[in-house]
């Protein structure tokens, strides 16, 4: 297997993947400067953020008077266990129950204006969804053709990735990581063929014996000049 062919086809697939990539990623930039859904995105979110706030509020509420409650039952358990007969005791007790009762009604109180806020708040988010499912319908109708697009390239690129990712694993680690490098700090382009006696990045001519060398498989052989990798084809 020749491995500097092998590179030179992964240089094509990365070079259409670098390119699609691209264009998928300006249709996407596009459709995301759409005002009317970025705004009714925004109106979605924040609707559920108050409907989460709401309910954190209502459970915290909740278990306030769940706790009220306990304290009324440890209360009345002491006065009417029996154990307690002095009745400037009992007649302290008593108030406390009392009292107790009377902040239960003030919690109860809250925990219903919460539970209508939840209740008034879910219809709220109900209803903003709904409109948001019209902006999106309009938004889908006015950017078939874009959305189309996006999906032909994400399958496209999808199918490139698979393909690359089959190619990577026949190449030897060596190679591969030599290849990186290289694309890495030139641009993209880490192999390059030889057109014209010269190589088709740069442009620099080439000597015979170069070209000879750069034929060889399995032997890197770099461009005197812009020092990519050669492929002598
Ligand atoms: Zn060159």
């Amino acid at each position: 297997m020749n491995q500097i062919f092998n590179l030179f086809r992964l240089q094509q697939l990365d070079s259409q993947l670098d390119i699609l990539s691209t264009k998928l990623n300006d249709l996407e930039t596009l459709l995301q400067n759409d005002d009317d859904l970025q705004q009714s995105l925004q109106r979605l979110a924040q609707q559920e953020d108050t409907l989460k706030q709401l309910s954190h509020n209502l459970s915290n509420i909740e278990n306030e008077v769940k706790q009220q409650n306990i304290k009324i039952e440890q209360s009345e358990a002491t006065l009417y266990g029996g154990r307690v007969n002095n009745p400037k005791e009992l007649k302290d007790l008593e108030n406390e129950v009392t009292s107790l009762k009377k902040y239960r009604t003030v919690l109860e109180d809250r925990e219903l204006e919460a539970m209508l806020a939840v209740e008034e708040q879910t219809m709220i988010l109900e209803q903003t969804r709904q409109e948001h499912q019209q902006v999106n319908q309009v938004f889908e109708t006015k950017n078939a053709d874009c959305l189309r697009e996006i999906e032909q390239l994400r399958k496209e690129i999808t199918h490139l990735e698979n393909e690359k990712q089959i190619l990577a694993t026949s190449i030897p680690a060596e190679f591969l990581d030599r290849y990186q490098q290289i694309r890495h700090s030139k641009k993209g382009i880490a192999i390059t063929g030889i057109i014209d006696k010269s190589c088709a990045a740069c442009g620099t001519s080439l000597t015979g014996g170069l070209i000879q060398e750069s034929r060889t498989p399995d032997k890197i052989i770099l461009c005197p000049s812009c020092g990519r990798i050669l492929y002598g084809g």
